[in-house]
Parts: C-alpha cells; sequence; structure tokens
C-alpha cells in the first residue's frame, strides 16, 4: 500500500500489525499499512492507524500490559522473579502485590509465551535432540526416605512429570511439557518435537532408558517397507513398519549410587553405532559423555513447583505448565548460557573500573540461529506474535 502522507515515517511499524478480523491486512508485518499516531489522551502508549480498515489499535495489543493499569517495570520484575525460581508467594510479598494478582499475571504471560515459543521455534535443523523426564514432586526423595528407584515406580502414574526435549549443542529447549510417565505421553512429545523439525530433518536421538520413546519415534520417523520374496512359490510377505534409514536413536542409562554416576550403559535402538558416534563426534563428545543433563538443574532452580514444596497456588498441573512456558522463553531468549559464550575480537571498555568485556553473551535462540541478540523480558513481553508465520521473519 503506497504511503498516504508526506512525512517522513519516523516511527518503525514493520513488528506491527492490524489485529483486526474484517482485514485484509490482518496479521501481516510490513505491508506499510499502518501509521503511527501518538499517544491518545497522553496515555503511555503509541496508538496505530490501518489505512487500509482505518481501524485503530495500541501498540500494546495482543500483549499481557494491554487495558493493564499496573506500571509495566512492576509486571515484568513480577515475572522476572518467577522466571529466576521466586515461588508465586514469594513474589507477591516482594513487590507487595496480591498472590492472586501474580497468579494472574503469570497466567496471561504464559499464554502469550506459549505463542512466542510456537513462533519462533518451526523449521529447526537440529543435529542432535536429547528427551528427557524429570519428575516434579521430590519431597519423598530429599529426605531420603526412598531410593530413585522406589520413587520412580512409586510416582510413574503421577501426572507431574516434565519432559523435555533440548538440543545438546545450543541447549535450545525445543519441547517442555508436563504429563504422565506413560507411552501416550512419549507420543505426544515426540510429535511435538516432529512439528517445530525442519521436513528433511531428522536429528540424532539420545534418551534415558524408558521404552515407550523406541515406539513414540518409531511411530513418527517410520515408512512401509514390502520385503521381497524369498522364494517364487512363497508368499507375499505383508508390507512392515520400518525406521526410515535415516532415523538414529540410542539410549544412555547411567546408574547412580549416592548421586553419583557409577555407570553409563548404552544400547543402539535405531541406526548403527558408528552412525550415531561420528554425529557425536562432530562436537567432540563420545556415547559416554553425552547425554548430560544440565537442564534438569536448570528446571529445578527456576520452576519453583518443581524444585521446592508445591506452592498451593500452583498445585495444579495448569500452574506448572505456566510457570513452564515462562522457563521455556527465558532459557532460550533471555539467559545467556555460560558454555555459549563467545570470545571477542577487539575486548570491550566497560563503565567503571571493572576488567574490560572479552566475551559476547549468547542465548541458545542465537546458537540456533533464530535470533541476533540477547531479548530482555521487556523485550519479549512486548513482542506482538503475529497469528501465522509470515513469509519474511526478522
Ligand atoms: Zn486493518
Amino acid at each position: 500500500m503506497a504511503p498516504t502522507h508526506r512525512r517522513p515515517r519516523e516511527v518503525d511499524t514493520s513488528r506491527h500489525f492490524c489485529p483486526y478480523s474484517d482485514c485484509d491486512y490482518r496479521g501481516w508485518l510490513g505491508l506499510r499499512n499502518l501509521r503511527a499516531n501518538g499517544h491518545p489522551s497522553g496515555g503511555p502508549w503509541r496508538q496505530f492507524h490501518c489505512t487500509s480498515c482505518q481501524g485503530y489499535f495500541l501498540e500494546t495489543h495482543g500483549t499481557i500490559f494491554h487495558g493493564k493499569q499496573a506500571a509495566v517495570e512492576l509486571i515484568v520484575r513480577v515475572l522476572a522473579c518467577l522466571a529466576e525460581g521466586l515461588g508465586i508467594r514469594a513474589t507477591a510479598r516482594v513487590f507487595a502485590v496480591a498472590p492472586h494478582t501474580v497468579l494472574q499475571w503469570l497466567v496471561e504471560a504464559a499464554e502469550q509465551l506459549r505463542a512466542f515459543s510456537a513462533h519462533f521455534l518451526c523449521d529447526l535443523h537440529l543435529e542432535q535432540l536429547q528427551l528427557d523426564e524429570l519428575y516434579a514432586v521430590l519431597r519423598d526423595l530429599k529426605a531420603g526416605a526412598i531410593s530413585d528407584d522406589e520413587a520412580i515406580r512409586r510416582l510413574e502414574r503421577s501426572p507431574y512429570w516434565v519432559w523435555t526435549a533440548m538440543d545438546p549443542t545450543s541447549k535450545l529447549l525445543v519441547v517442555v511439557d508436563v504429563g504422565s510417565r506413560t507411552l501416550a505421553m512419549a507420543q505426544r512429545v515426540v510429535h511435538q518435537v516432529i512439528q517445530v523439525l525442519a521436513p528433511d530433518s531428522v536429528p540424532l536421538f539420545l534418551t534415558d532408558g524408558l521404552k515407550d520413546y523406541g515406539t513414540a519415534l518409531l511411530t513418527h520417523c517410520g515408512q512401509w517397507m514390502h520385503p521381497e520374496r524369498r522364494q517364487d512359490k512363497s508368499p507375499i510377505p505383508k508390507p512392515r513398519w520400518m525406521p526410515l534409514p535415516g532415523l538414529l536413536y540410542a539410549q544412555v542409562v547411567k546408574s547412580y549410587r549416592r548421586r553419583r554416576i557409577v555407570g553409563v550403559k548404552h544400547q543402539v535402538v535405531f541406526g548403527t553405532g558408528l552412525a550415531i558416534k561420528e554425529v557425536l563426534a562432530r562436537c567432540g563428545w563420545t556415547i559416554n559423555t553425552a547425554f548430560v543433563e544440565p537442564l534438569n538443574l536448570d528446571i529445578r532452580q527456576r520452576v519453583a513447583a518443581i524444585g521446592r514444596r508445591v506452592n498451593t497456588l500452583c498445585q495444579g498441573e495448569a500452574g506448572l505448565r505456566d510457570q513452564l512456558a515462562l522457563f521455556h522463553v527465558y532459557h532460550n531468549f533471555v539467559l545467556p548460557h555460560a558454555s555459549l559464550r563467545q570470545p571477542l575480537l577487539v575486548p570491550e571498555v566497560t563503565n567503571g573500573r571493572g576488567a574490560a568485556k572479552v566475551w559476547r553473551p549468547c542465548t541458545p535462540a542465537m546458537a540456533a540461529g533464530l535470533t541476533d541478540h540477547v531479548w530482555s523480558l521487556t523485550e519479549v513481553l512486548f513482542y506482538r506474535v503475529p497469528p501465522w508465520p509470515q513469509t519474511q521473519t526478522v
């Protein structure tokens, strides 16, 4: 659409889109149909005008700040506190806000953040994926009353298992979900993984010893094969569902004694040991050193409902899901990962007398090539997620 005014554009409208359902330009970025109008009634937010449908909307449309009286800084800090692992009640006390207000903000933010993750995590090309589950209720185990095996046996059917799929090279958390430790859930997680991968990408899968992963992977990464007849007169063999030729999958089972690893057993399920070794060798790993699980520790530290006593406000599965949606984005986009940092060619002088900066911080999303910078939580929460994928994204 040709601009209808002569003033040079000063306000960047490239990250905004018209939200009105009867507008032809609805949901599309960068079509030059938006004009910035300043701040109506002296309010904090800029208004945009769509020159196609003549509709007006605020720059906060579709974000949690829309229609909120509370200060942006307060909302962001409350959510940052939750993302860092403080419980809902503790956060409410720190900022002198009602616990139910904190919960309400978390619920709304989670909805926006799920859309944010879905928007960015698509068409991924990954070489490796580690799938893992961890249990959310730890009280008995911490007390040392029961063994690991006993705890797992007892918790097997409890719904509070956090399932994760992570790319170990970029540390990108691809999928995080909550559910029981069953085949149905393994299927659901693998299904989500396949959804975010590029169609031609079949990474090496590494999991723990849960046998349901094998079934789930075979379901999603398989094809019908027609075996040849052995002899002319033998009956035509039935077609068989076989793993795709490119599918590589190994189970890595660690045994612990007093929280120390005492043994690593691995089993190649699909593909050959040699092919798996080759993929791992590109990262300088062997099958014995692969499948380290620092992510679990991160989740336990940063998701209050898992690491500590379950808060009454966050007891249900829904509450845990909301905290994980926050963790998902925070881990991928906001938190620089120490192992990913890159040395700067020219050290940057810092303010004050501190040492010069020699590292460039890097988040998992940067390492995976999804974005070019470390996001602040404010920036994430102000991001208006378009309702569908755009042809050209930044
Ligand atoms: Zn419009």
